[in-house]
């Protein structure tokens, strides 16, 4: 696969939006080396990092993972990063009702100017915190049900649920024509 996509290869771009400190980047180096660092300061930066996984029906998807340095306060630089990307995961923290007002705000950004085709995630991160929690899970189900998204809970501090945050993504991009 040289870069490019097929019916059976495909590689997409995959942008991750939310607020500081939600998590982001702890998701990005869960999924791609399986590590969790709390105390270094996570800066992937411009470059991205990738990662291919492979679906059961034997098609294997490369996401081009773009992570900002704390780009995600500048919300006029924000299309520039988004621009092309397939899909876009937007985190909130399940401990702040404001990072979850932030993602909302993100969808509707993304909705005005995403690409139209653009699969979304709405992702509650820090799971593990459950006794922290002031965002209840019906909140997030309900509203990615209202936006056609996909919605999960995530721990990029236990892992849980981040392989299947990127597998279910996976299964629902568009497939180019064989
Ligand atoms: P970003 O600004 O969205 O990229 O957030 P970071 O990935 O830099 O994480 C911000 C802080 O949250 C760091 O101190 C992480 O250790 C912590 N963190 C990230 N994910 C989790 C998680 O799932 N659970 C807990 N308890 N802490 C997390
Ligand atoms: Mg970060």
């Amino acid at each position: 696969n040289g870069g490019v996509s097929d019916a059976k290869n495909l590689r997409v771009k995959l942008v991750l939006l939310g607020d500081s400190g939600v998590g982001k980047s702890c998701i990005v180096l869960r999924f791609v080396r399986g590590q969790f660092d709390p105390t270094s300061k996570v800066t992937v930066g411009a470059s991205f990092l990738s990662q291919t996984i492979a679906l059961q029906d034997s098609t294997t998807v490369k996401f081009e993972i773009w992570d900002t340095a704390g780009q995600e306060r500048y919300a006029a630089l924000a299309p520039l990063y988004y621009r092309g990307a397939a899909v876009a995961v937007v985190v909130y923290d399940i401990t702040s009702p404001e990072s979850f007002a932030k993602a909302q705000y993100w969808v509707k950004e993304l909705q005005k100017h995403g690409s139209p085709d653009i699969v979304m995630a709405l992702v509650g991160n820090k799971a593990d915190l459950n006794e922290k929690r002031e965002v209840p899970v019906q909140d997030g189900i309900d509203y990615a049900e209202k936006n056609g998204m996909f919605f999960i809970e995530t721990s990029a501090k236990t892992a849980d649920n981040i392989n299947q945050l990127f597998e279910e993504i996976a299964k629902r991009l568009p497939r180019p024509a064989s």
